[in-house]
């Protein structure tokens, strides 16, 4: 497994988001995951890192995650990947607009981007595999997991997101996720599953009851 890769954590804005520069070490070719807040400075973090910005990823539509596509698309050549269910629910109508399914991968020089559909949050919320480094979004926080009780939200989506899908990834996986949430900014998925809550219900009733709150059950 090809191990060398460029990663970039960095938090803008008022609510502790996460914006992350993924991509090849070599042809500093990198994709933006979430660009929001603040375009100056990613633009200006990638030219004092010498990378060039080729793609945007959107983990999902929330507001707090892609208010700075249109300027981005303004300053960059970037093309947009989101879910394809993401972008009928969000009526997304950017430019260069490339609707993925899950499954899907993404090439940057020798690193690959495999997209994961992990609904829940939001209908088409997706995270990113890159090689052993998970770029979580709003699905999988250190500790919690992203709301359920929003319009577009399904807590029984999240469940089997994170116990079918997550919970099932390699344990050495790294989890970045889409804020900063928790005392430190990345965790593993053993890590995950041995103290994150949202990772211990054995059930779907359990996880519904004690761990939505929330939810009504029919
Ligand atoms: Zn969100």
């Amino acid at each position: 497994m090809a191990s060398s890769i460029y990663l970039k954590q960095f938090e803008l804005g008022p609510m502790g988001n996460y914006v992350y520069f993924i991509g090849d070490p070599n042809t500093r070719e990198v994709a933006v995951v979430d660009p929001a807040w603040d375009v100056d400075r990613i633009v200006a973090l990638a030219e004092e890192e010498g990378l060039t910005i080729s793609n945007i990823l959107i983990t999902h539509s929330h507001f707090d995650h892609i208010n700075g596509v249109e300027g981005l698309l303004h300053r960059t050549k970037a093309k947009v990947y989101i879910n394809k269910l993401e972008a009928e629910f969000m009526k997304a109508v950017w430019p260069e607009l490339v609707k993925v399914d899950s499954g899907d991968t993404m090439h940057l020089g020798d690193v690959d981007i495999t997209f994961l559909h992990t609904p829940g949050h939001t209908p088409g919320s997706q995270c990113f595999l890159v090689h052993d480094r998970l770029i979580s979004g709003d699905t999988l926080f250190i500790g919690a997991c992203g709301r359920c009780d929003l319009p577009g939200s399904n807590p029984e989506d999240m469940y089997y997101s994170l116990t079918h899908k997550l919970a099932k990834l390699d344990d050495r996986t790294l989890v970045f996720p889409g804020h900063h949430y928790a005392a430190r900014p990345y965790s593993t998925i053993a890590d995950e599953k041995r103290f994150n809550p949202y990772l211990q219900f054995q059930s779907l009733q359990d996880f519904l009851r004690r761990g939505m709150g929330i939810v009504k059950m029919s």
